[in-house]
């Protein structure tokens, strides 16, 4: 039973409740910032460090589980049909990285910012910062406590012996999704991502029991 069923537009955040027991559904062809709060409290958040230690991995798939800070499972994946891996090393875009866009801060990342054609004056006003900020803003959490995300369907090239990482560019096939079942109440905020003025619209769907 469909429980709700969203489009997110690009370069915009949601805010929705799944809970406990309750699956989403991320359906996406490009980035979605995923970032998870515990609904009756939410200065329990979603941490990448305790996610990646406690199973340790840095890449989460079907089976997998998504932990707080205070060390709990918030979500557990239950299915997984993208053919990439999902990022937990980055953080979120926003107003302030963009602006740096073309900046010699990014030469250290070994021009990966030229070599695909990034140009300043391309980039986005904002980013997945501002719209989690803004999504979430109903339940009062400061832009400084939204958590570094889930980066659902944003693949990393990571070399594992000197830790020097960078973007794939690879793309989710249309119809790609993840579904994430809830272990407690969850309060989920979604940024669809801009990727640079690459990214596109993110479907969300909420559900309880089989889809179809
Ligand atoms: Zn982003």
């Amino acid at each position: 039973m469909i429980v709700s069923d969203h489009v997110i537009q690009k370069n915009t955040g949601m805010a929705l409740i799944v809970k406990k027991g309750q699956i989403i559904r991320v359906i996406g062809e490009s980035t979605a910032d995923f970032v998870v709060f515990n609904r009756n409290d939410v200065r329990e958040r979603f941490d990448q460090a305790r996610t990646k230690v406690d199973q340790g991995k840095i890449y989460v798939s079907t089976g997998d589980v998504l932990i707080s800070k205070f060390n709990n499972v918030m979500m557990t994946i239950v299915a997984d049909t993208y053919d990439g891996t999902h990022d937990m090393e980055k953080g979120m875009c926003s107003t302030s990285f963009y602006e740096k866009w073309g900046d010699k801060v990014f030469e250290i990342y070994g021009g990966t910012w030229t070599k695909i054609g990034r140009r300043r004056e391309a980039a986005p006003d904002h980013g997945c910062w501002e719209n989690l900020t803004g999504a979430l803003k109903p339940w009062q959490i400061p832009m400084e406590d939204v958590p570094s995300p889930l980066n659902i369907f944003q693949t990393m090239v990571i070399d594992g012996e000197t830790g020097t990482m960078r973007y794939a560019m690879k793309r989710p096939k249309p119809g790609a999704y993840m579904d994430l079942r809830a272990e407690m109440d969850c309060l989920v905020g979604i940024s669809a991502c801009p990727e640079g003025g690459r990214g596109k619209e993110l479907r969300a769907v909420v559900y309880e029991g089989q889809l179809e």
